[in-house]
C-alpha cells in the first residue's frame, strides 16, 4: 500500500462541481482583477480568523513582504524572527533591505523561544533599538507562544507580524487581564497576520494566493494601497507598492473551500490522535521517535478549540536520512521541513549569520520528518506508515 505525503485528488473530486461553477462565474463576469469575489473572501477570512479586515494578496510570501513594506522597514532596520521556517519568512526581511535577528526555537514546538527573544530585545534596547518588527511563525499549524511574544512587543513598542501561513484557524489560549483565557486565532494577535493559500496548506487554492489580516483600520488601508502599487487614488503614488493582488479566480475557489476547513482541521486532528495511538502500540514513542507535542492541549476548554491544526505532523527521528529513504522505498511519502536552518543558508553568507550557533534549531533540522496527515487519510494508511517506521527501527 502506497501512502502519499499529500493527495489533493479526494478534496478536489468532492468539490469539483462547486469549484467549476465558481470558476465559470468569474469567467463569465469578465471581472478578472480584484472585484466582488476577492472582497467576499477577504470578509470571510477576516471573520473566520477574528480580525477586522482582510487584504487578499498574490501569495503568503507577498503577504509578508507587503506587511514589512507598509511598516516602512528597510535598510538599517532589523527584524526579530525564527531560524526555523520556510525561507519566505527571512526572504521578505532581506528583500526590504532589513536584516534578520534570529532567536533560537523551543524543541517541543519548533516555534521561536520567547525567553531567547527577551534576551535579544534587551540587548538591542541597550544598543540603540534597531529591531523594528517581530515575525513569529506558527509552524506546522501550532501557534507560537503569543502571550509572551505580544507582551514583549508591547514592552518594547514593536509591531508583531504573524507568519500564519501554516496556521489558518489555529488557536492560542491568550490569558486576559482578568486571568481568564480567551482563545485567539492565528493572525489576529499581532498588528497583522499573513496567510498562504499554497495548495499544500490547510486552505489551498489552485495556484498561488495569500492574505494579510489586521484589525487596525489605518494599517489595513495602508496594506490595500501597497497591494496596488501604492496608488491612492489611482495613478497618484505617494508610496511605492507593488502588484500583490489576489486573483478573483483563486478567491472564488477559496470561498467554496472555506466552509469545509473546520471539517478538514478535525480530520487532521483525528489522524494525529490515531497516529499517537499507533505509535504507542508499536512501542516507538519517546524512544526512538519523539511525537509532535500539542502544548496548548491542556489549557482551559482546549477540546473545543484548535490548539493544533496539523498542517504537518512532524516527528523527530534518529537516523533521519536513512529512515526517509526507507519510507520512500516502501511507498510512504515523507519530507524534511526544513533541512537547512535560515541562518545557515548559502545566501546568508554575506550577512554573517552562518557562524551563529542556534543549537536547537540546528538539531531539529537534523532529525525532523513530516509524515502524511492530510484529512482524507484512513486508519489503514496511518497504520502502514507506523508499521514501516517500526520495521526500520527493528532492522
Ligand atoms: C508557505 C509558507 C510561506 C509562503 O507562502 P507562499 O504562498 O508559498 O508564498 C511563508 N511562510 C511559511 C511558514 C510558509 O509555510
Amino acid at each position: 500500500m502506497n501512502v502519499p505525503l499529500l493527495d489533493l485528488h479526494p478534496q478536489t473530486a468532492a468539490l469539483r462541481d462547486e469549484i467549476l461553477r465558481a470558476v465559470t462565474e468569474v469567467l463569465d463576469s469578465t471581472a478578472y482583477i480584484l472585484g466582488p469575489k476577492v472582497t467576499r473572501l477577504e470578509e470571510e477570512v477576516a471573520a473566520y480568523s477574528g480580525a477586522g479586515f482582510g487584504i487578499g494578496v498574490s501569495s503568503g510570501t507577498d503577504a509578508l513582504l507587503m506587511a514589512l513594506m507598509a511598516l516602512e522597514i528597510g535598510p538599517g532596520d532589523r527584524v526579530l524572527t525564527t531560524p526555523y521556517s520556510f525561507f519566505a519568512t527571512v526572504g521578505a526581511i532581506l528583500r526590504v533591505g532589513a536584516l534578520p535577528v534570529f532567536a533560537d526555537i523551543q524543541a517541543e514546538t519548533f516555534n521561536i523561544d520567547p525567553d531567547k527573544m527577551a534576551e535579544l530585545l534587551a540587548d538591542d534596547a541597550k544598543k540603540g533599538k534597531s529591531i523594528k518588527a517581530i515575525i513569529p511563525v506558527h509552524l506546522f499549524g501550532q501557534c507560537a507562544d503569543m502571550g509572551k511574544i505580544v507582551a514583549l512587543a508591547e514592552q518594547y513598542g514593536i509591531p508583531v507580524i504573524e507568519d500564519a501561513a501554516q496556521a489558518i484557524g489555529s488557536e492560542y489560549p491568550m490569558s486576559e487581564k482578568d486571568g481568564s483565557v480567551r482563545w485567539r486565532r492565528a493572525g489576529s494577535m499581532g498588528l497583522a497576520g499573513c496567510f498562504s493559500f499554497f495548495p499544500s496548506k490547510n486552505l489551498g487554492c489552485l495556484g498561488d494566493g495569500g492574505m494579510v489580516i489586521s484589525s487596525d483600520k489605518a494599517f489595513a488601508d495602508n496594506l490595500r494601497c501597497y497591494r496596488n502599487h501604492g496608488a491612492q487614488p489611482k495613478y497618484y503614488h505617494a508610496k511605492i507598492g507593488g502588484n500583490f493582488r489576489l486573483d478573483p479566480l483563486q478567491a472564488a475557489v477559496l470561498s467554496v473551500k472555506l466552509p469545509h476547513l473546520e471539517q478538514w482541521h478535525k480530520q487532521r486532528q483525528e489522524n494525529s490522535r490515531i497516529y499517537r495511538e499507533l505509535f504507542v502500540q508499536a512501542g516507538l514513542t519517546d524512544n526512538p521517535v519523539i511525537l509532535p507535542k500539542a502544548v496548548y492541549a491542556n489549557s482551559p476548554d482546549a477540546a473545543a478549540h484548535h490548539h493544533h491544526i496539523y498542517n504537518q505532523f512532524v516527528i523527530r527521528a534518529p537516523r533521519r536520512e536513512e529512515l526517509r529513504n526507507y519510507l520512500h522505498k516502501q511507498g510512504v511519502g515523507c519530507e524534511v521541513y526544513y533541512p537547512v536552518c535560515l541562518h545557515k543558508q548559502d545566501c546568508m553568507k554575506k550577512y554573517g549569520t552562518i557562524e551563529l550557533s542556534l543549537p536547537i534549531a540546528e538539531q531539529l533540522a537534523q532529525d525532523s520528518l513530516a509524515l502524511p496527515i492530510f484529512p482524507e487519510l484512513g486508519r489503514e494508511q496511518l497504520a502502514r506508515v507506523v508499521e514501516v517506521i517500526a520495521e526500520f527501527y527493528r532492522s
